[in-house]
């Protein structure tokens, strides 16, 4: 234990299983002296994550759908309930369809949904979180390249993760004056349940690591590590930052030459 959390109480919303950025992160969180309470999306999930967060002594808040409000609104309660303020919160929570096709055949159902989970959520959570960090705070989302790039695959969700790094610097500049710091990490692709459903993960995979300067994937450890910055007073003056955690994949302009065949 590193101490740098110490006191410090968080909420971790998108812990799925064991191989979640969401998880990578608590891990960060807890072995620097946080306590970290958690959310579940539905009974499927509960399974899961009631025995990830009883290893480290966390906090079930219960189910939370961000696609209703009222589920949001109950886990914070017990929030408030059990420990009256909180000092940062962390939103790992994506979702998005028709990854397979063209983006331009995007349906407006499947944007709105999209854009409902995986950008208007993190505005959703800050609203309540604004709540109860009483004395300042820290936020963070996850976002990927996607966002800045055109990237196979990734479609609607590019869409949505653009606007949600353009909301990480709108709630910047309404929370800073709280002392409430609101920064993104783009990470770099990773093998989780939500990149499962992302065609050709795999080759994406391995691109990454060819290609990116590290000549690695990025871990969820790795992740954790720099979500602890955001998360902790070391990056106390910093807020609207989107920060890669990609082994410096986005420094390319083009493929390695000396890069292998896939
Ligand atoms: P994951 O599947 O472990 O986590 C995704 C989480 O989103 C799950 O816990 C799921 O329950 C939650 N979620 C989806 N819809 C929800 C809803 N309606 N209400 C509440 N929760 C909902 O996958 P992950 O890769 O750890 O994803 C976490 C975040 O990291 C996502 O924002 C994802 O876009 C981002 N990210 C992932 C990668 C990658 O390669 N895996 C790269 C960059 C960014």
């Amino acid at each position: 234990n590193s101490g740098l959390m110490q006191g410090r109480r968080g909420v971790i919303l998108g812990v799925a299983n064991n191989r979640s950025i969401a998880w990578g992160i608590a891990k960060a969180c807890h072995a620097a002296g946080a306590e970290l309470a958690f959310t579940y999306q539905g009974d499927a999930l509960k399974k899961r994550v009631e025995p990830l967060a009883a290893e480290i002594g966390g906090l079930v808040l219960g189910h939370c759908d961000v696609t209703d409000a009222a589920t949001i609104d109950a886990a914070f309660a017990v929030l408030k309930e059990k420990w009256g303020k909180i000092d940062f919160l962390v939103h790992a929570i994506a979702y998005g369809e028709q990854l397979d096709g063209r983006y331009v055949d995007t349906t407006q159902e499947n944007f709105s949904k999209s854009m409902l989970i995986s950008c208007y959520s993190f505005t959703a959570v800050a609203q309540r979180a604004e709540k109860l960090m009483t004395d300042g705070g820290s936020l963070i989302t996850l976002s990927y390249y996607g966002a800045e790039k055109w990237m196979p695959h990734y479609n609607v969700m590019g869409v949505a993760k653009a606007a949600l790094e353009a909301s990480v610097r709108y709630l910047a500049a309404d929370l800073g004056e709280k002392n409430i710091r609101v920064n993104a990490i783009s990470a770099g692709p990773i093998k989780t349940l939500a990149a499962s459903g992302i065609g050709d993960f795999r080759y994406i995979l391995k691109w990454n690591e060819y290609n990116a300067p590290m000549r690695r994937n990025v871990s969820t450890e790795d992740v954790g590590g720099s979500a602890l910055y955001f998360l902790s007073d070391l990056s106390r003056g910093v807020t609207g930052e989107v920060h890669h955690v990609d082994s410096g994949y986005h420094v390319l302009g083009m493929k390695r030459p000396d890069a292998p065949d896939i």
